[in-house]
């Protein structure tokens, strides 16, 4: 079971301390236990609650070293609480509403904070699909299929991208949609597939303008009814994705790892 919290209230209860933050940062740097960054010693003092220094080569590293925290002068269970509401947020947040949130006596302080947070968000190293790549969009979270755009109130549309090798699974990208106006559908596949790809699609006219995107845009099946008649890969991942719970909590473990930490 991955480490961190369902609802605001475990958040608030795990969260409302510096060394609580600490603490978690400390599991998901090194989750078995101290090793030196520099020689790789498992030993070391801890000399404030958040540096320790190496016992063997002496070299010093802070637990917020090399991340977003780094050098920051707000206390991390602040950092974290944004954190928090930024990945809770349906439609993404803004700077006036983490103002409020946290209870920041600026509005730039907020935005500054946002944009860091939202470059943070974005995981280096994630790249775009290419090559052959299914897509088709559907409502997870709830158990019956909706209409298209509209009719389904509490689930969450989302567009499923699915790279086909050889006939089998590739990578996979998820992206949250609005709806499935042409101009979501577009904005989810521009961020997921890279331009050249050959795209297959249902025939739903919100993927009419795929080609001249620059992708080439394969209409494999004619019909189109959201979450009953999903393309044969995307299908597969959609009945993997039904199991998971994808509301925040993917995003708020991303927030910390790789990309933060290291
Ligand atoms: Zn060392």
């Amino acid at each position: 079971m991955e480490d961190y919290p369902r609802t605001l209230l475990e958040f608030e209860e795990r969260f409302s301390t510096e060394e609580a933050c600490i603490e978690y940062l400390f599991k998901l740097r090194w989750p078995e236990g101290f090793r030196c960054p520099r020689c790789e010693h498992p030993a070391a003092w801890n000399m404030r609650r958040d540096l320790y220094r190496c016992v063997r080569c002496r070299f010093e590293t802070s637990i917020t070293a090399g991340t977003i925290f780094q050098d920051t002068r707000k206390p991390l269970h602040l950092w974290f609480r944004a954190i928090w509401h930024l990945t809770s947020q349906k439609y993404g947040a803004n700077a006036l509403g983490l103002q409020r949130v946290l209870d920041l006596g600026s509005y730039r302080t907020a935005w500054i904070w946002l944009h860091k947070l939202r470059r943070a968000m974005v995981r280096p190293g994630r790249d775009r699909l290419s090559g052959t790549t299914q897509v088709d969009e559907t409502y997870i979270g709830g158990e019956k299929p909706g209409k298209r755009g509209r009719g389904a109130a509490g689930k969450a549309l989302v567009v499923v991208m699915v790279e086909v090798k050889e006939g089998k699974i590739g990578r996979i990208r998820l992206r949250r949609v609005r709806d499935a106006s042409a101009p979501s559908l577009e904005g989810a596949v521009k961020e997921g597939v890279e331009t050249g790809s050959t795209i297959h699609t249902d025939g739903w006219g919100g993927y009419g303008q795929l080609s001249e995107m620059d992708y080439i845009h394969e209409v494999v099946r004619k019909e189109a009814v959201v979450g009953r008649n999903l393309l044969p890969k995307v299908n597969l991942v959609v009945c993997l994705a039904q199991a998971v719970v994808v509301r925040n909590l993917s995003r708020w473990r991303s927030t910390f790892s790789p990309g933060l930490l290291s």
